[in-house]
């Protein structure tokens, strides 16, 4: 779980990759594009960028689709006031990366506003506590008292996050019955999600180091709620 420098430095450079992916991405997305062609196009720059292989299947999912964790990008065509959810990561020197990103395409409801809100807390707020020496269990507390006292703990239907490495879903997990104490150079993710079924979901997932002082996120697009008009 506790991950060498040079391990470290290849993870990093993965995460780079994804965020200069995410950056372009935001120039492609638009109503009546298809979701498995913004994948694809996800998939290219990464490829173009340096990646070897995907860490994982990319999850582009949008509208209702959005309430389906861990979807696949279907021919379902972006709409004017869908959330689009988008999870990716690139393998660099035998390392992932691994980030999400849930943005807003023309419009956004009142509920979408306040739902993307709260797991933008809930992300925030366990990402600041992750330090050498706390519990993993902690970590997962933190994100779902928050939405659980928001009132939609029964739509985060999944843990906190998790180890990456040469895989994309290594130990520790972050979730509520882990036994794993946090440590020193281990590389976590934190993606807690909201997903209504029949309307939307959102996830935001940051790769980052654990340090004696708290992280080093090698996670750096923007959070906050991204309008795509
Ligand atoms: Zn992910
Ligand atoms: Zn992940």
């Amino acid at each position: 779980m506790i991950k060498s420098a040079e391990a470290l430095l290849s993870i990093a450079k993965a995460q780079a990759l994804g965020d200069a992916c995410f950056s372009y991405i935001l120039t492609r997305i638009k109503p009546g594009v298809s979701e498995k062609a913004i994948a694809a196009e996800i998939e290219n720059f990464l490829f173009d960028g340096g990646a070897e292989a995907l860490a994982f299947p990319t999850i582009c999912v949008s509208g209702e689709n959005s309430a389906k964790p861990h979807g696949e990008p279907s021919d379902k065509l972006i709409k004017n006031g869908d959330f689009l959810t988008m999870d990716f990561g690139a393998v660099v020197d035998g390392y992932c990366g691994d980030m999400t990103r849930t943005v807003a395409v023309g419009r956004v409801s009142g509920k979408q506003r306040k739902v993307y809100n709260i797991v933008l807390e809930a992300q925030e707020t366990a990402l600041a506590a992750v330090k050498d020496g706390v519990p993993c269990s902690h970590i997962d507390k933190i994100a779902r008292d928050i939405i659980t006292n928001a009132g939609f703990g029964a739509f985060y239907t999944h843990s906190t996050g998790h180890g990456v490495g040469r895989q994309v879903h290594e130990d520790p997990r972050i979730g509520a019955e882990s036994e794993t104490v946090l440590a020193e150079n281990m590389p976590v993710t934190v993606e807690p999600g909201i997903y209504i079924p029949g309307e939307f979901g959102v996830r935001i997932e940051d790769l980052a180091i654990v340090t004696k002082f708290g992280i080093i996120n090698l996670t750096h697009s923007e959070k906050r709620m991204i309008v795509i008009n």
